[in-house]
């Protein structure tokens, strides 16, 4: 079996609440300060469900 088989996705799950967000309806935020990192919202209770 592939090794990327278990880390590729093609969605992000919210831990928060279980929301399954598609990649491709990812919108990334947060690259207004070199220094932060870009995140991913989840649409549903607004927690972040990924760091990029
Ligand atoms: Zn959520």
């Amino acid at each position: 079996m592939p090794k990327w088989f278990f880390s590729r996705s093609k969605s992000y799950r919210c831990k928060n609440c279980g929301y399954e967000l598609p990649k491709e309806e990812a919108v990334v935020s947060g690259w207004t300060s070199e220094k932060s990192l870009g995140h991913i919202h989840c649409p549903k209770c607004g927690k972040i469900i990924k760091t990029v």
